[in-house]
């Protein structure tokens, strides 16, 4: 994997994570904080020098709904979509690989990212 940090801060270092399977959270540069994804300033030191470093993959379910209608090809609905707080801290919604059974509030997860696209299972 090499040095994960130090790729600029696009909206593309997302996606490319994805795309080599690795599952990135924003870091300041200045003094490492994570952020959330959408912040653009490091909340701790007010640089706007950020950057990026492989998540854990692991999060902590704060609540699902299911969606009924499929907006892209890959996802049949209906399916489940989860918003996961990452052990990291940021936040992020995306398909839930579980069941309504499966969804309580403190849910342990875990990411997969499978042909670019991520997915929280239950832990
Ligand atoms: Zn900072």
């Amino acid at each position: 994997m090499g040095d994960s940090v130090g790729h600029d801060h696009d909206e593309d270092g997302f996606r490319s994570g994805l795309a080599r399977g690795e599952l990135l959270v924003p870091v300041c540069r200045q003094c490492g904080a994570v952020l959330d994804y959408a912040q653009r300033v490091c909340g701790e030191c007010g640089s706007a020098a950020l950057g990026w470093r492989q998540a854990e993959g692991r999060g902590v379910l704060r609540s699902a709904v299911e969606m009924s209608v499929s907006y892209v090809d890959s996802l049949q609905a209906p399916y489940l979509v989860a918003s996961v707080r990452l052990a990291e801290g940021p936040h992020l919604l995306a398909r839930y690989a579980g069941t309504w059974d499966d969804v309580r509030g403190g849910q342990p997860v875990n990411a997969l990212v499978e042909d670019g696209a991520l997915c929280f299972k239950p832990a």
